[in-house]
């Protein structure tokens, strides 16, 4: 079984991925953990990376597809996976679609997480100073939710039209969206 988990930064999508991969075996795929990995490992991706990702922007199209592409391909995704952060324009989701295509793989549900902004400014930040993570200070938070806004909230219709799009109250409490998402993915 394979997920999209859609939302803005903050929404709760990793802590969902986490719970999700536990229940079911399949594996979470976050591409804002990938990115945070090649910066801790000092390569020449994780540089670019970490200037694009401080200043609240996206890492080239091209880049996360072929991360994401590569990723899928390993043996710990045989059962499935999570997509947490990724497509997150419409050109990474036109291109899914045709990677998996060509994998001879797909999606079996899209979960949009609908949240209240001003609400989730405030999850972010406390998440922030818990996890010390340099690319969530107010500033860029505000840049990220704009860049979601504009480049990443068009991929709704993108899986809407496919059918394939479920939409949760992300606001509810951790255990009452475990329990949603639970619902739509099914049993165990
Ligand atoms: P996240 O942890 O998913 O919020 O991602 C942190 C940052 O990594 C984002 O603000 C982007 O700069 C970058 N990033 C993560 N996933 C993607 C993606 N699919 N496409 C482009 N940039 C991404």
């Amino acid at each position: 079984m394979n997920l999209i988990l859609l939302g803005p930064p903050g929404a709760g999508k990793g802590t969902q991925a986490k719970r999700l991969e536990e229940t079911y075996g399949i594996k979470q795929l976050s591409t804002g953990d990938m990115l945070r990995e090649a910066v801790a490992s000092g390569s020449d991706l994780g540089r670019e990376a970490k200037r694009i990702m401080d200043a609240g922007d996206l890492v080239p199209d091209s880049v996360m597809v072929r991360m994401i592409s590569e990723r899928v391909d390993q043996p710990d995704c045989r059962n499935g996976f999570i997509l947490d952060g990724f497509p997150r324009t419409v050109a990474q989701a036109e291109a899914l679609d045709q990677m998996l295509d060509e994998k001879d793989l797909a999606i079996d549900h899209v979960i949009e997480f609908q949240v209240d902004e001003d609400a989730m400014v405030a999850r972010i930040l406390k998440r922030a100073a818990e996890e010390g993570r340099s690319d969530d200070n107010e500033e860029t938070l505000r840049k990220r939710l704009d860049v979601y806004r504009r480049q990443t909230a068009p991929i709704v219709p993108h899986y809407r039209a496919k059918g394939a799009l479920k939409t949760i109250d992300g606001m509810a409490s951790m255990d009452v969206v475990t329990g949603l998402v639970k619902g739509i993915v099914g049993a165990a």
